[in-house]
């Protein structure tokens, strides 16, 4: 029985300046918007990989708590246009399995399902039938059952088992292994890729699976958020390129070294790795804070306490220092830090349990002690940088921001970001945003956060070529 549905679009309208439509369209692949408005959907089945890579924890009753919407949020109007289409639509995503309740790995997809089951009938007033897949495997026997009801139409929304929790399927899931997803090829008439914080890894479910669905003659399309995140990224770059004097970057966070896999390929790369292939935007002024500063002080011969740096990332700081200097760019370091005695720190720093621990504020880091925030100068100082600047983005915190005590610095530039009322700039990271959202409760018309971190920067880096990102790649 086809459930009757309301054939209206809600897609944001997406930019008439961007030019990603049109590059997209040269690949073959359709924008969410535009496909629903040329194909009829009744009955269809389509596959959408959302981003609801929420943090959430359990509250005094045991019920689950998602701690921030935004990424959901931020889904919801590719996910409700496709609703809205008549389609039969599957949800596939993950949640990372860091998240613990009750002190053990999180093994149950209820949270979301739950949520977005509310929302569904709060927002499409239907009678859509809900279900989803409860046991462990993303595609294993109870999900292809359901999968077959919901291309007879007998379940309308299916949420699939989040792809990264079977220790199995999050192997295949990483190394894009077509194995994980070949049967949706089977199922779906059409895929959708709604995750922006996806687009630079190659995952069974948002890169294999294009391949299954190309080789069978079927739709792969790109989310609106999708297109939007990568127009706002577009026009940032092409800021950055006409106005290089009133442009920055301010790194920090801990991600800094590359991730290699057994056989010493790159499996992920470090923010030093980014930074350097961000030289060439016309980016002119370059702040860095958080760990991500360490490397830099060492190649320059400052102090880093009792901190460490590793040599290759030595190695790429001095590179980036000499690169810079022929190209005028200027690499901007903290000129004071807030530190504490290594004996002082444990793992409760980070939870902010510890209360009984010394900061003092200093210019050069001393022996035996680490520099866990900026301090009020480099505050100021970039502050300014920031404010004179028309074009931004930011990455990474500024210290151990989850102790409150080490927030002030993420938190200082945080409201510089909240208030600034010119040009545009783009703000994320996963833990960057947790750092934001202290101060800015919503993107201002100035000030954008997106959903990822790696992923935006990486794009920025390739000097926001589509052909280099996992939905155009030809791999
Ligand atoms: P994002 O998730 O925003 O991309 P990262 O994951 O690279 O950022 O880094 C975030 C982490 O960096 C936080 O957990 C924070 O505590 C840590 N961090 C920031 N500054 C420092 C520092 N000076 N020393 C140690 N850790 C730091
Ligand atoms: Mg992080």
């Amino acid at each position: 029985m086809q459930h009757f549905r309301k054939i209206i679009k809600t897609n944001p309208k997406i930019k008439e300046t961007s030019v990603i439509p049109n590059e997209l369209n040269k690949a073959g692949i359709s924008t969410l918007g535009n496909y629903l408005k040329e194909n009829d959907m009744s009955g269809k089945t389509v596959g959408m990989r959302l981003e609801l890579n929420v943090s959430f924890k359990v509250d005094e009753n045991g019920g689950l708590v998602i701690n921030d919407t935004k990424r959901i949020e931020k889904a919801w109007p590719d996910l409700k246009s496709a609703l809205l289409s008549g389609a039969n639509v599957a949800i596939m995503y993950h949640v990372e399995d860091k998240a613990k309740v009750n002190g053990s790995a999180f093994k149950d997809n209820s949270l979301i399902a739950e949520y977005l089951k509310k929302r569904i009938a709060q927002e499409i007033d239907s009678d859509l039938v809900f279900d989803r897949v409860e046991e462990l495997k993303f595609v294993g026997s109870e999900a292809k059952e359901k999968l077959a009801a919901l291309k007879q139409g007998k379940i309308n929304v299916l949420l699939m088992q989040n792809v990264r929790l079977d220790e199995q399927d999050r192997k295949m899931e990483k190394k894009n292994d077509p194995a994980l997803v070949s049967p949706l090829g089977e199922v779906f008439d059409a895929y959708v890729d709604c995750g922006t914080g996806l687009m630079h890894r190659n995952a069974a479910s948002n890169n294999a699976i294009k391949g299954i669905m190309k080789s069978q003659g079927k739709a792969v399309i790109a989310g609106d958020l999708f297109v939007k995140d990568t127009s706002d990224l577009q026009k940032l770059i092409n800021g950055f390129k006409s106005n290089p004097d009133k442009s920055v970057a301010i790194l920090g966070g801990s991600k800094i070294s590359n991730s290699y896999d057994e056989k010493g390929k790159v499996v992920e790369e470090g923010k030093i790795v980014i930074l350097q292939s961000m030289l060439d935007l016309g980016i002119r002024n370059i702040l860095i804070g958080g760990k991500m500063a360490d490397p830099f002080m060492v190649a320059k011969g400052e102090s880093i306490g009792a901190g460490r740096a590793n040599e290759e990332d030595i190695k790429l700081a001095k590179e980036i220092l000499v690169t810079a200097k022929e190209k005028g760019i200027n690499i901007v370091l903290p000129v004071d830090f807030r530190t504490v005695h290594v004996d002082d720190m444990d793992g409760d720093l980070f939870k902010g349990v510890k209360t009984d621990f010394e900061i003092i504020q200093e210019t050069t880091v001393s022996d035996g002690r680490e520099k866990l925030d900026i301090g009020p100068e480099t505050e100021k100082l970039f502050a300014k940088i920031i404010n004179e600047s028309e074009y931004r983005v930011f990455n990474g915190p500024m210290g151990v921001f989850e102790n409150p005590k080490l927030a002030e610095g993420t938190l200082a530039l945080a409201t510089v970001f909240n208030e600034i009322n010119h040009g545009f700039g783009i703000l994320g990271g996963g833990d960057t945003n947790t750092a934001l959202k202290k101060v800015m409760k919503s993107d201002t018309e100035h000030s954008k956060m997106l959903a990822g971190g790696g992923a935006p920067l990486t794009f920025i880096s390739r000097a926001g070529n589509l052909e280099t990102i996992n939905l155009m790649r030809r791999d």
